[in-house]
């Protein structure tokens, strides 16, 4: 049987996520800005037009991570306020303490986030 979250265990928990997502939405107003910042400078520099198109698309991609992430952390902030943290999305069994300590914003399960990343990878 796997481990329940203590009182204690969810108190941590609750602080990591709004730490994570403080974190999150620095980050992510900063990449936002070079960006665009980006996409305005260069234009006329020929040249460089190949690599900042790669650096764009690097920063996007990031960006794209960062606010899958922060969208897993509101959820998981949201089901923590609701009172049903912890149960896999999927399969509504409990997630084990130890995976939620490792990674707070999981929304599943191991064997479902597989499945899940085996049909949308
Ligand atoms: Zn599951």
């Amino acid at each position: 049987m796997p481990r329940r979250l203590g009182a204690r265990q969810l108190a941590q928990i609750e602080s990591r996520l709004r730490t994570f997502f403080t974190d999150l939405a620095e980050d992510l107003e900063e990449l936002e800005a070079d960006t665009s910042m980006e996409r305005g400078v260069d234009a006329e520099d020929e040249g460089d037009t190949a690599a900042d198109e790669a650096l764009l698309g690097v920063s996007i991609a990031i960006m794209n991570r960062e606010r899958d992430t922060l969208h897993a952390v509101v959820e998981a902030l949201a089901k923590l306020e609701r009172g049903n943290y912890g149960l896999c999305e999927d399969c509504d069994t409990p997630i084990p303490a130890e995976r939620l300590m490792a990674l707070p914003w999981a929304p599943r399960c191991v064997p479902c986030m597989q499945e899940y990343e085996r049909d949308f990878a």
